[in-house]
């Protein structure tokens, strides 16, 4: 295969992509009371679903690798996944009558822009390895690993990166990162050595026992390997990040004039700060832009305006 100038090289989301049924509300709701919804839409959702949403937006050649079933939904998120021109040519496709298609119903308030989800994660099926070998990596600059359930899996696919890497120019490597978002996703802490990149929640980091975002990467990093980076989003007061021994950074928050849908803030500054490393900005002016496209994200609701 003719050799793909680094301009022209995709980047690739693997993680979930799952329907998300939306209630927009006046306020949250109280339990046992019937109330009519603003408005009710169905939406492409998952994390690393959102993020390639975001950086088709952002101008980003961009590609989604995960799993997808052939359920009723199948159709909708097939074609809005076009409809952004995301790359799919990867995913592994599965029958519905075996598996289910995660399924997220959001409740968004208007009064504050929170959003409250209950997912269906029953009967899914994860994305295997098998699955990732057939990528012709030689396409893509960076990598994004969403951490989910799929440990090995995971490991297994960040092993072929590294291998590659391992093989290649310097000027040809890949760059890798991954998320950790869900505090029960204890687990694949050891893969934070394997990654370039770290982005670990504020939920993750709380969890740990860290009450502000520069003690969570202060702390975090240590779990790194020794050129690596972590990069903390912390809601409404912005984001740290910290590259191996150097000081941390941080940027303040955007805040917009109202915040009315804050669902897919964290994805959009994973995609939006991925963006600007991948052009070989600076680690502060990275999580500044991530935290100022995050922010305008807040204010709007979906990610279409983002454009
Ligand atoms: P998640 O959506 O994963 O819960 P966070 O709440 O940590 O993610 O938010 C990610 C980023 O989105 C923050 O670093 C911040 O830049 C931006 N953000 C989140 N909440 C607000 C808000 N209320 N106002 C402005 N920006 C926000």
């Amino acid at each position: 295969m003719a050799s793909i100038s680094s301009e022209d090289k995709r980047i690739m989301y693997v993680g979930l992509c799952c329907l998300d049924i939306i209630n927009i509300c006046n306020a949250y709701p109280e339990e046992d009371t019937d109330q009519r919804s603003l408005d009710y839409y169905w939406k492409r959702g998952g994390n690393a679903s959102n993020s390639c949403t975001v950086s088709s937006l952002l101008g980003v050649n961009v590609e989604f690798m995960g799993t997808l079933v052939k359920t009723r939904e199948y159709g909708f998120m097939t074609s809005d996944l076009a409809k952004y021109d995301i790359k799919t040519e990867n995913c592994a496709i599965y029958d519905g009558d075996r598996y289910s298609c995660p399924v997220a119903v959001a409740i968004i308030s208007k009064q504050n822009g929170s959003r409250t989800l209950i997912t269906a994660l029953n009967n899914i099926v994860e994305l295997e390895f098998s699955s990732f070998q057939k990528v012709q990596l030689q396409q893509y600059s960076w990598i994004h690993f969403e951490g989910r359930d799929n440990l090995s899996n995971i490991q297994q696919m960040m092993e072929m990166v590294e291998q590659y890497n391992n093989d290649v120019n310097i000027s040809d490597r890949i760059i890798v990162s991954m998320e950790l978002e869900k505090v029960k996703r204890k687990q694949l802490v050891p893969l934070m050595k394997k990654a370039d990149y770290v982005f670990v929640s504020k939920d993750f980091a709380a969890e740990q026992g860290y009450s502000c975002k520069e003690d969570a990467v202060n702390g975090l990093i240590e779990l790194c390997k020794p050129s690596g980076v972590i990069i903390c989003a912390w809601g409404s007061d912005g984001a740290a990040a910290k590259a191996g021994s150097h000081d941390h950074v941080t940027s303040q928050v955007f805040s917009p004039e109202k915040v009315v849908d804050t669902l897919g803030a964290g994805d959009t500054f994973n995609a939006a700060t991925i963006l600007a490393l991948n052009k070989k900005k600076t680690l502060k002016e990275a999580i500044t832009f991530g935290c100022r496209i995050a922010g305008a994200k807040c204010g709007l609701n979906g990610f279409d305006d983002l454009r």
